[in-house]
């Protein structure tokens, strides 16, 4: 399954679930009652919850994709691939990271962390790579669905490492661009473009300079002895053309045009099956990655639920009971069956927390027994979008 680009345009709108959800409180009461009549709910949060964190997202009205129409994320294949192109990326990437190692968790972290730790939501499935819901509640369960932009993978013998350190060589090998990150750090109104996937745009700057160290692991294998040329720094040397050379390192987050691993969809799939309603927050589901398990727990009658600013992608079948339209159970319901609102996440879950903690007081954690059917369905093919 292949990360493919998403959809750029903003999706239409959708009317709201249950029909009388169209103001705050009462979006507030309809999530409320889908979490007091579930089971256990799976959370699957996308780039609107982090947007409160200063953290762009692709398709709100201050997204990546809305305010730049010719922003193209890396390509997977021309990173494994191209030399220039790694250097490109780990450039724009080392200025971005103290920015992202920056930002903090707001409250649609805090208050799915709450809905957990009060034992309405079993966990989450997250498409963001920022570690926000980790750094809010580090003992959640959280499957992350797209990597992290905090780990990195090398991409020869599949070692994971933290970023930090490597943030550290970067510095040590590019100190020019160790001053710019300075002059960034004393100019706050130095004007920067920031993209979601954690880089930045710098006018006028020679990415291919900069330079990047291997997979230390890798380095030291003799049976790559050779392979991986390192200039008197330690830093890997300029490589011309396609080679395909050992001990790329490589963030875990997932690129496009690049597979997420198996065990890690594998891993959301169990966890979508083991629950008994969705409650997506903050996404539009654009990635098919993202979609397709919200389709799996529809298909499997699973209750679906949806907080999300603007439109997202193929939701009348997650509403559709082969009526060809909205079913009236979650029209004219009270937000227990399905709910759909455009609110904000963090404001919606403000607000359900105090009815929840009223009405319903703390509910014990528990585990869900493992669901009754093993439904695979045929190998389906990524089409696309993160
Ligand atoms: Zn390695």
């Amino acid at each position: 399954m292949l990360l493919r680009i998403p959809y750029t345009t903003p999706l239409p709108s959708f009317p709201a679930i249950p029909s009388t959800a169209t103001t705050l409180p009462t979006a507030i009461n309809a999530v409320s009652n889908f979490l007091l009549n579930s089971r256990s709910t799976l959370v699957l949060s996308g780039a609107g919850i982090s947007v409160a964190s200063g953290l762009p997202d692709y398709r709100g009205p201050q997204g990546t994709y809305t305010l730049n129409k010719e922003y193209r994320p890396i390509f997977y294949g021309d990173f494994v691939h191209q030399d220039a192109m790694r250097r490109r990326y780990w450039a724009r990437s080392f200025l971005g990271w103290r920015g992202v190692e920056r930002v903090r968790p707001n409250k649609a972290h805090v208050g799915v962390g709450r809905l957990w730790e009060g034992g309405w939501v079993g966990g989450v499935i997250t498409q963001n790579v920022d570690s926000l819901h980790t750094a809010s509640h580090p003992s959640m369960p959280i499957t992350n669905l797209h990597g992290l932009l905090s780990t990195l993978l090398c991409l020869t013998c599949r070692t994971q490492s933290e970023r930090a350190p490597f943030q550290r060589e970067l510095h040590r090998l590019n100190p020019t661009w160790s001053k710019y990150l300075d002059l960034m750090r004393s100019n706050p109104d130095l004007k920067v473009k920031r993209n979601p996937d954690g880089d930045i745009d710098v006018p006028g700057v020679q990415y291919e300079k900069f330079r990047y160290p291997p997979c230390q692991k890798c380095l030291k294998n003799p049976d790559y002895r050779g392979e991986i040329r390192l200039d008197r720094d330690g830093a890997v040397e300029k490589i011309e053309g396609d080679a395909n050379v050992p001990g790329v390192l490589k963030p875990t987050l997932v690129f496009f045009g690049e597979s997420l691993r198996d065990e890690v969809k594998k891993e959301a799939e169990v966890r979508v099956d083991e629950a008994d309603a969705v409650l997506v927050l903050g996404s539009s589901l654009a990635t098919y990655s993202a979609w397709r398990l919200v389709k799996r727990a529809k298909d499997k009658g699973k209750k679906v639920g949806i907080v999300n600013l603007g439109g997202v992608r193929g939701e009348d079948a997650f509403w559709d009971d082969g009526e060809g339209k909205t079913a009236a159970r979650y029209r004219l319901g009270d937000g227990t069956d399905g709910v759909r609102v455009e609110f904000d996440a963090g404001e919606v879950l403000e607000g359900v927390l105090d009815v929840l903690e009223r009405i319903d007081g703390r509910r014990a954690s528990r585990r869900v027994p493992p669901a009754e059917d093993g439904d695979e369905g045929p190998g389906e093919i990524e089409m696309y979008g993160a």
